[in-house]
């Protein structure tokens, strides 16, 4: 394909280097332009196409920081408009006085005339993929522009589509387009109509690629057996005992639960959901101490290492008291610190190890590992499980999941299937709620005033800065500038900044320090959601809030109220639209993740297209299951992929649904799922 050639270098800058890459990198979101609008008949901000002819084109140049201007005054029978566009040169060599054109794009209204910002546009009559039509618009990155890259993709498809064989046969297709048409029409739909059946095909493909995965390990381990512990009722009564405080029903019978698992030798899989700061942990604990108690060796793990800190520091007081042996393996440790734990664990000395993720699952063999916890594992039941399961010499170890993401229980179901699920619903006694207000960016000012105020008290704060669906390092752009902007207007404050681009050891020092109380604000991207426990921090802003999931605001919102202080959650939204502020409203009227959780549910409805970053799930690129017909999808889909795997486990027959599997296989993060 020599014409992509030249096209090679933007497309590796978005991690696509085959074919195939380019073919799934789907669009986030569409704008119809599909309709031409008579210039009369324009209405002020939307997203609208015209075709008119061009009357005047006019080029101001730039000085100083502005740019160069381009503005072209358009005309119908109906009447007239203005485009502009800024800084954008070809626009001045393609746009001629007299030329019929069809421009798309947003129209605001100046004056008296309408005005199209930085429209598209192109000649009448030749066919473009960036006007008068269904337009895709994809997540770019920094020196990609949305026009070059709806090219180069439209190329690709053009090239490549031809050769996409379906991995599926008609009747397991059920119903759903083919991939090449599904392909096609999710990248440049002929109408909007057609977009949800092509992305139910792909998302089709997701789902199985997901349950074929799960369904071999199923098959993998339906003949493996593990430990029986049995735990007396003397240990259990002095374990309990052993905490400092009465648990709640809650957790009394998730303690039940956990420990009638692993009495059995089926290896127990089983999900602890509960909202932070439900005492997930706690239950934790007692079946780690039980485990030991037994005789087993106990590990958790953590995703991030600073996490896998705190732990350590809240469970080793406990465990201690009940003389259980505790470790805390991290890959920072010096060699010779690791190689003795090492030591321990192969001896059995090592009764609880705590770490990341990475670091017990890559270096140590247990001679006997009885039970895991996986706390906040987003991705359990996919490629981490697997990695356990080698080591299990003892035989299978049991695996509890902890996860303050609700999962609503009939998507849990359909996407893990073979789960058992444990509730915490009910808090401790005694918190006090954290208290949500939405404000828009005019109280700037006072929640700044705030922010200090509370800093000035001695407590600390986070402010999290908007999600940019289109890119990453946008993202971060703006996690510096706000930082930037936020050390002007208070600097008396010290103020830290985190970020997913950031190495993990720098991220992870200064989470270290603003949880040592060294800084009194952290402006941060989502990082922080699956983060750090700090006692001290009293408030947290969250900027340009609708752009956040619900439950994702929750998660977020749990970073504060952790401690004894009063604490404030401030949702910064300038969209009034009555669907954001409904969505808004939920949360500021709720605590319940739970209730959160199936709101999201019901107001995301079908109407979801793709591209939401969702926690505490799969991580699904086309599928939302937020999509009740995706969920139908899913179960679906599992119900193919035991049929599939039944027959032929290693899909040696079935190359193509093998090569899906490995295409939708999760790459592991470093550190934090930023
Ligand atoms: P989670 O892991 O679900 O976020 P934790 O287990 O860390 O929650 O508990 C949060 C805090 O509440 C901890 O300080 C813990 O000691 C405390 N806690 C847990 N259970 C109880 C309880 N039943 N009564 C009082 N405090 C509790
Ligand atoms: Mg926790």
């Amino acid at each position: 394909m020599p014409e992509l050639a030249r096209g090679a270098a933007t497309l590796a800058r978005l991690g696509i280097s085959t074919v195939r890459d380019g073919l799934w990198y789907l669009p986030f979101r569409y704008d119809d332009f599909s309709e031409l609008r008579p210039l009369g008949e324009l209405v002020p901000d939307e997203k609208q196409s015209a075709r008119a002819t061009v009357a005047t084109v006019r080029v101001e140049p730039g000085f100083g920081r502005r740019p160069q201007r381009v503005i072209a005054q358009l005309t119908d029978d109906t009447g007239t408009a203005e485009a502009i566009w800024f800084g954008r040169r070809y626009v001045e060599r393609r746009l001629q006085q007299g030329d019929e054109v069809i421009v798309s794009g947003k129209v605001t209204q100046r004056g008296w005339r309408p005005q199209f910002t930085s429209p598209e546009f192109s000649a009448v009559g030749r066919d473009s993929v960036h006007t008068a039509r269904v337009v895709p618009v994809y997540h770019l990155t920094v020196g990609v522009t949305q026009r070059r890259l709806r090219e180069l993709l439209a190329r690709i498809l053009d090239h490549g589509l031809p050769s996409v064989i379906d991995p599926l046969t008609d009747a397991e297709r059920h119903g759903l387009p083919a991939l090449d048409d599904a392909l096609r029409t999710a990248h440049f739909p002929e109408e909007a109509a057609d977009v949800k059946e092509a992305l139910d095909r792909l998302a089709f493909d997701e789902l199985l690629a997901l349950q074929l995965t799960l369904a071999q390990a199923r098959e993998a381990r339906a003949g493996l057996k593990a430990p029986r512990i049995a735990v007396s009722e003397a240990d259990r009564t002095e374990i309990i005992g052993a905490l400092p405080f009465t648990l709640t029903d809650d957790q009394i019978t998730t303690i039940g639960e956990v420990l009638g698992d692993i009495e059995t030798e089926r290896p127990m899989r089983r999900l602890l959901q509960g909202d932070v700061g439900s005492g997930k942990t706690a239950v934790a604990a007692v079946a780690l101490a039980a485990a030991v108690r037994a005789g087993w060796q106990g590990a958790l793990m953590a995703p991030t290492e600073i996490l896998a800190r705190q732990h350590h520091a809240g469970l080793a007081p406990l465990l201690d008291r009940l003389g259980v042996r505790v470790d805390f393996l991290s890959g920072s440790l010096p060699v010779a610190r690791k190689r003795e734990i090492h030591d321990a664990i192969a001896e059995g000395a090592a009764e609880v190890v705590i770490g990341t993720h990475a670091v017990i699952s890559e270096a140590v063999e247990f001679p006997r590992l009885g039970l895991v916890i996986v706390d906040e594992q987003h991705r359990f039941g996919v490629g981490q499980r697997a990695a356990l399961q080698a080591k299990g010499t003892g035989g299978e170890p049991h695996v509890l999941a902890l996860t303050a993401t609700p999962i609503p229980r009939t998507l849990a179901l359909s996407v893990y299937g073979d789960l058992s699920i444990s509730t915490i619903r009910e808090l401790p006694p005694g918190r006090e709620p954290i208290r949500t207000e939405i404000r828009d960016r005019r109280a700037l000012p006072k929640i700044e005033a705030f922010l200090a105020a509370e800093a000035g008290e001695g407590r600390q704060g986070f402010v999290v800065v908007p999600l940019v669906a289109e890119s990453r390092s946008l993202e971060v752009a703006s996690a510096e500038a706000e930082a930037e902007r936020l050390r002007e207007a208070l600097p008396q404050l010290r103020i830290g900044m985190v970020h997913g681009q950031q190495k993990a050891e720098l991220r992870d020092a200064t989470m270290t320090a603003f949880a040592a109380g060294e800084m009194d604000l952290l402006v941060a991207t989502t990082v922080i959601e699956v983060g750090i426990d700090v006692p001290n921090a009293s408030v947290i802003l969250i900027e340009d809030a609708e752009r956040f999931g619900l439950a994702q605001l929750h998660q977020l919102r749990g970073r504060v109220g952790r401690g004894r202080h009063r604490s404030f959650c401030i949702l910064l939204s300038d969209v009034t639209d009555e669907l954001a502020t409904r969505r808004l409203d939920v949360v500021r009227g709720s605590n319940d993740g739970f209730a959160i959780a199936e709101s999201d549910l019901q107001l995301r409805g079908a109407g979801n297209l793709l591209g939401t970053r969702q926690s505490g799930l799969p991580p699904l690129r086309v599928a939302s299951l937020f999509d009740p017909r995706h969920v139908e999808l899913a179960q679906r889909a599992r119900e193919l992929a035991d049929g599939i795997i039944g027959a032929d486990p290693s899909l040696a027959g079935r190359p193509l649904l093998a090569r899906l599997q490995q295409d939708f296989a999760p790459i592991e993060e470093e550190g934090d799922a930023a």
